[in-house]
């Protein structure tokens, strides 16, 4: 410690990597009234938990885009006066051991981090918080990765609400009642005087430029598209997030994931608009209801401990007896199914670590439905390749599409692929885009072009009609 400053602080960052509405940072960095604690170093650190990431599944977009999204909190930090050292952690395991060893060099008097909720992450941060305080420093722990906390949400019989929209009736006045509290800026600090080694450009063979053309990192770009979104095209979200070829939806996902940006700087962003531009009032609403499935999803991971281990959240649909089906599985990876949009939304995420939400469920669905294979090996294929990978959402998303989870599509509901494709992509623009073999296709046989002898283009793996008989039989001789 500097003779200048009575306390030093370490603030433990994860996916929570902003300086703005950040209540740990805040709290150890004196962020006046909210931290309190005027005067004390403060020294930051960032575990790299590669082997666990990969265990997890992280691919190459998201480990690229969480890379840069540390590097420009090292920028924003080094504003503060606050350092950012990285910890070598493989697993999380091994973390609780690797920032004992930290704040016992840095002589730190307090840990402050965000609380996270999918199994493994709660299994490291409580053993964190146990190790450190039995080395006796004050460990503080916050709330900042959802708009209202695990557990705050619940039935009358004080249970986890497990269908969306009485947990939305429920969430919405917490929700609006954390966004009216702010969280205070933190302060500059006196430089530490502690070693910080230049952080890596390249970890698993992944170097941190994979993907920047398409996903700027960092908080200033995540606030310029919070921004842009919400002045410019909040207002038609309701009927323009369902069209992929539009630019309808926010796309902040992965800033949300990192937390380059919180979820309460965006529902406080939205309300802003609506109140100043009534016309946006509905498309807000709706805006932040989205918001609320991403807490939603976190609310089960955060009480339900069997959906981090890889069960179906309603453990009867572990019976479920999926086809073994390695070449439509890789067909449907590839985006070669035979059904354009299928096949679109796949080649969408292959060439940019991304897709579309209405595209999600589609391409979902024709897995798990169409094809009835596993909707693990979706779930795992996905996470792969998302740019925004997050466990909860991702596994949320492809428990509801197939059936299994909470507030799940009912199982007879299997969308048709080529109607889905006629009613989101009317023009076809998106379709043709990802797609240009079939760009001369007439528009009447676009979604379906084996009807038209399309040469060069797949013919469909499996026909609509027996694939939807064959799921509902499925689904009701195996529950
Ligand atoms: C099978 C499947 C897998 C998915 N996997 C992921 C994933 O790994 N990571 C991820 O962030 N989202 C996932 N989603 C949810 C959703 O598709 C994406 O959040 C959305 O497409 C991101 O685009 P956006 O930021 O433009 O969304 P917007 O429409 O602008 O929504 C704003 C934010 O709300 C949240 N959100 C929106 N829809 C959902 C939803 N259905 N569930 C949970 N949160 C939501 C996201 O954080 C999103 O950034 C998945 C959905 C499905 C059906």
């Amino acid at each position: 410690m500097t003779e200048t400053s009575n306390l030093r602080n370490l603030v433990w960052f994860k996916n929570d990597l902003r300086v703005t509405d950040h209540p740990a940072l805040s709290a150890a960095a004196g962020g006046g009234k909210a931290g309190g604690q005027g005067g004390a170093e403060v020294v930051a650190c960032f575990c790299v938990s590669v082997q666990q990431w990969r265990s997890h599944g992280m691919g190459d977009w998201r480990l690229a885009f969480l890379l840069r999204s540390v590097h420009a909190l090292q920028k924003s930090l080094q504003t503060l006066n606050i350092p950012l050292l990285l910890v070598d952690a493989p697993t999380f395991a091994e973390v609780p051991a690797a920032l004992a060893d930290l704040a016992g060099k840095l002589a730190v008097d307090q840990l402050h981090f965000v609380d996270e909720y999918p199994l493994d992450e709660r299994r490291r941060d409580d053993a964190v918080a146990a190790t450190l305080a039995a080395d006796g420093i004050s460990v503080v722990r916050h709330t900042a990765d959802v708009l209202v906390k695990p557990g705050d949400v619940l039935s009358g019989q004080r249970t986890p609400l497990t269908v969306f929209t009485p947990f939305y009736r429920k969430w919405l006045a917490p929700a609006e009642a954390h966004c009216r509290s702010t969280c205070d800026a933190p302060q500059v600090q006196t430089l530490a005087s502690v070693e910080q080694r230049p952080l890596p450009e390249a970890v698993d063979g992944v170097h941190m430029t994979l993907g920047a053309d398409l996903w700027p990192a960092g908080e200033a770009a995540a606030a310029e598209l919070l921004d842009e979104f919400v002045s410019s095209r909040l207002d038609h979200y309701g009927e323009a997030r369902d069209v992929p070829s539009l630019p309808g939806t926010s796309r902040l996902s992965a800033h949300l994931a990192v937390g380059s940006v919180s979820p309460r700087q965006c529902m406080q962003a939205a309300q802003r608009q609506a109140i100043h531009e009534p016309d946006f009032a509905e498309g807000a609403q709706k805006w932040i209801s989205e918001l609320a499935w991403r807490d939603f999803y976190r609310h089960i991971a955060a009480a339900f401990d069997h959906v981090s281990f890889g069960y179906a959240f309603r453990r009867e649909m572990d019976q479920l007896p999926w086809r073994q089906a390695q070449e439509e599985l890789a067909a449907w990876q590839a985006g070669s199914t035979g059904y354009p949009f299928v096949d679109a939304a796949m080649r969408q995420l292959n060439a940019t670590g991304w897709m579309h939400n209405r595209l999600r469920m589609v391409a979902a669905m024709f897995l798990t439905k169409h094809l009835l294979i596993d909707w693990r090996e979706g779930e795992r294929y996905f996470m792969s390749r998302l740019v925004d990978g997050d466990f909860a959402s991702n596994n949320g998303g492809w428990q509801w599409s197939a059936s299994t989870g909470t507030d799940a599509a009912p199982y007879f509901r299997i969308f048709n692929p080529a109607s889905q494709g006629s009613r989101f992509d009317a023009a076809g623009v998106f379709t043709r885009h990802w797609l240009p073999e079939l760009r001369d296709v007439p528009p009447k046989y676009l979604f379906e072009p084996s009807q038209a002898g399309v040469q060069g283009y797949p013919t469909p793996i499996v026909e609509h009609k027996f694939a939807r008989e064959r799921a509902l039989a499925f689904f009701k001789a195996n529950m």
